[in-house]
């Protein structure tokens, strides 16, 4: 395996088993690499991740994907000239001109990185790029996944920012600058006290409901005298990407305050959607990534799926709003290589065709 450290490994079934032909999504996150050989149905027949080393300069760490492809497709047996194409995501977002990275936010290193022409080279095959990854996660949605048999939907992702993926009318949304999908700076508040958004501008939705949002909201309420059992457990130490943690299992424990910070979440997030929706119409908006305060099946996970829904109800369009649906996405972490996969197959598709 040479430098890489592996993380995980799983083969899931035979390739005999598999609907030919396979394909093979990576997902590149900066602080990991998970390679997927997937078959043409959309299941995952094995999987690999491992560190990655995101300091180091880009062109070495397409070698060491390559390392990794490698590996994987040795230990499942497949054989790499049989694979039509390699599907790709990157946080972020690429040229669709130049095939540039433009400025990865955990990637710092990989700005204008021309990455379609090294993974050409270093792989010796055909490959797709997805850019960004909430693109690929949301087409893994579309394809297999919550919103299997929608033409059109978005998969919002809340996490450290608020990453937004849409297929619509059955096609990735792009834009003319690869910049379709910003979903989380629409802007919900343009009073001048709007608080301030990590692209420094004013009154965006990712101020309010990102993680560190969420965080500095707990925090400013604690600093003000609310009574809340989080006073015991949030103080000016206390890292900001642990307190939307502890918000879900205070509100869990029937504490109002994080009932509230639940629920304020959930409203911000209902009036970015309600933009959304009635600038695109999608047949479904699915909620996914790290903050989802127990996400289904858990009590404040459902509250807060409930919240963003009324907030939906109450202030869109009830033409619009009675078609359409709200749910937690599917896949979870394993979205993004089953995404770039099935792009992958998609162009493979296409190019037979023409
Ligand atoms: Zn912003």
């Amino acid at each position: 395996m040479g430098s890489l450290l592996l993380l995980e490994e799983a083969i899931h079934f035979s390739v005999s088993d598999a609907v030919s032909p396979l394909f093979i999504g990576v997902h590149y996150g900066g602080r990991y690499v998970k390679v997927g050989i997937v078959d043409s149905e959309g299941q995952t027949i094995s999987y690999f991740a491992s560190t990655a080393c995101s300091e180091q300069n880009p062109k070495l760490e397409m070698k060491r994907v390559a390392e990794l492809i490698d590996y994987a497709v040795k230990k499942t047996g497949i054989d790499f000239g049989l694979v039509p194409r390699v599907g790709f995501c990157f946080p972020g977002s690429m040229s669709p001109q130049t095939e540039r990275l433009y400025r990865p936010s955990n990637l710092p290193n990989w700005c204008d990185f021309p990455v379609v022409s090294e993974l050409n080279e270093v792989l010796g095959c055909e490959v797709t790029v997805f850019c960004n990854d909430a693109n690929a996660a949301a087409f893994a949605e579309y394809w297999i996944g919550a919103a299997q048999g929608m033409q059109s939907l978005a998969l919002i992702f809340l996490g450290n920012g608020i990453g937004c993926g849409m297929v619509i009318d059955g096609d990735e949304v792009i834009g003319a600058n690869g910049f379709g999908g910003e979903f989380g700076h629409v802007i919900i508040d343009s009073s001048p006290f709007a608080r301030w958004c990590s692209c420094m501008k004013q009154g965006h939705l990712e101020a309010y409901a990102s993680s560190p949002a969420v965080a500095r909201r707990t925090r400013e309420l604690l600093e003000v005298g609310r009574g809340s059992s989080l006073a015991d457990r949030v103080n000016e130490h206390t890292p900001l990407n642990e307190i939307p943690r502890m918000v879900y299992e205070e509100a869990d424990k029937g504490d109002k305050l994080a009932i509230q910070i639940v629920c304020d979440t959930a409203k911000y997030i209902g009036l970015g959607i309600v933009t959304l929706i009635q600038t695109v119409d999608p047949a479904c908006v699915l909620i996914g990534g790290e903050m989802m305060f127990g996400g289904k099946g858990s009590n404040i996970g459902e509250m807060f799926l409930n919240e963003i829904r009324n907030e939906v109800n109450n202030r869109g369009m009830s033409d619009l709003t009675k078609f359409f649906k709200i749910d937690f996405a599917k896949l979870g972490s394993y979205a993004c290589y089953i995404g770039a996969a099935g792009l992958a197959r998609e162009e493979s598709l296409l190019f037979a065709v023409d």
